[in-house]
């Protein structure tokens, strides 16, 4: 089975910008770019911009119910801990995935998948952590198991070890965490990364440690929600024991970016989470210049609700003034280097996996330019089309 993609206005691999050329594809990966040749399946892109699918590498798209009831409090000025103390945040996101239904959790993070992937979505991490006991979090990642084997895209499981629930001791719950659910979930297989977020009131820096550690015993590759609203060495840790990413990164200084970059961690930045909470943003600019490794993901969750990069990309450009190309390649394949994935997915390179997107702009610079409304024409995930406008 082969497919041409022909009349490609501009063409961004994952690395640069090509103008007027065309891609080959064959049995669903790229054969090479640039020769017209005859084919099974021709798709006429129509002069318009044509890029790698979105690589959302840093999401919560499963729980139960919403938490709409918080944007008030926010307008309001009431803080993340506050909102908590108020009786929304994590905890009541955990009651509701607690009693939620396999069927019931399945059935609407499939319905936000469809979302994604009509904004361009053609890989997603999920992570498990609303369920806070050894049962719910496996049920959680059963759930996106099953997510993986039914949609269309690829679906990557994350155990993430999220918070302290109210009524535990934080050294009594690590110790849970690693002698009963990192063992079941390993010999399961039911998570290829293992995070954690550390953080003052949630995990410490030792207790991190000392997760993250036992899940690598089990195959389980690193990842840390560092350094949000506190830097209190995380990010270290991350280089440390050389995380795939660390994720979030608002309080993290230049020395901690020197020792990221040294040690190849992606430094995963999250802008629509500080959005919805009125923060400042990650400094960027400065990981970029000091050499990290910077990707973008939606953090999708009940308290920062998109399902769209493009809006990702957006505030990565205005607000954290990173350039459009710098900004799409993070959304891309910086983004599955964070999820170790770079080598099948994130640009189009002869041999990965034909997912791309055709969007219904001339070019690149369009995608930070034209705000509010979805520019997705064609999502192809391994050379077919799983959605069309
Ligand atoms: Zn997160």
């Amino acid at each position: 089975m082969s497919l041409l993609i022909k009349n490609i206005g501009e063409l961004f691999d994952g690395y640069k910008v090509m103008k007027n050329t065309c891609i080959y594809i064959e049995n669903g990966l790229i054969a090479d770019i640039g020769k017209e040749r005859e084919a099974d399946e021709i798709i006429d892109a129509g002069n318009k911009f044509v890029m790698p699918g979105f690589v959302d590498c840093h999401t919560h798209t499963v729980f139960a119910d919403y938490r709409d009831f918080e944007v008030e409090w926010k307008i309001e000025g009431l803080s993340y801990q506050e909102i908590a103390e108020k009786g929304g945040g994590i905890s009541y996101t955990v009651e509701e995935t607690r009693r939620a239904s396999k069927e019931r959790l399945k059935k609407e993070a499939m319905q936000r998948i469809k979302e994604m992937i009509a904004h361009g979505t053609t890989t997603l991490e999920i992570k498990s952590g609303y369920g806070l006991d050894k049962n719910s979090e496996i049920k959680m990642l059963e759930v996106i198991e099953e997510l993986n084997r039914k949609m269309p895209i690829d679906i990557i499981p994350t155990f993430l070890a999220h918070a302290i629930p109210h009524d535990a001791d934080a050294e009594e719950f690590t110790q849970e965490i690693v002698e009963e659910m990192i063992p079941e979930i390993g010999k399961r297989k039911l998570a290829k990364f293992c995070d954690v977020f550390c953080e003052k009131g949630y995990f410490s820096v030792e207790q991190s440690k000392k997760i993250l550690m036992e899940a690598k015993k089990y195959g389980m590759l690193p990842k840390i929600h560092a350094d949000e609203f506190t830097c209190m060495g995380c990010s270290r840790l991350a280089a440390e024991i050389k995380a795939a990413s660390a994720d979030h990164l608002l309080m993290t200084g230049e020395e901690e970016m020197r020792l990221l970059a040294s040690a190849g961690v992606v430094a995963t930045l999250l802008p629509a989470t500080p959005f919805v909470l009125d923060e400042g943003y990650p400094d960027a600019r400065s990981m970029i210049d000091n050499g990290v490794i910077v990707a973008l993901a939606t953090d999708m969750n009940p308290n920062c609700y998109t399902l769209n990069m493009q809006f990702v990309v957006q505030l990565a450009c205005y607000k954290m003034r990173m350039k459009p190309l710098e900004a799409l390649r993070a959304a891309t394949l910086n983004a599955a280097k964070a999820l170790k994935m770079d080598d099948s997915v994130g640009s189009i390179e002869a041999g990965k996996k034909a997912d791309l997107l055709i969007m219904n702009v001339p070019s690149h610079t369009f995608i930070p330019y034209k705000i509010g409304v979805n520019l997705v024409e064609k999502v192809i995930k391994e050379g077919k089309t799983i959605y069309s406008k």
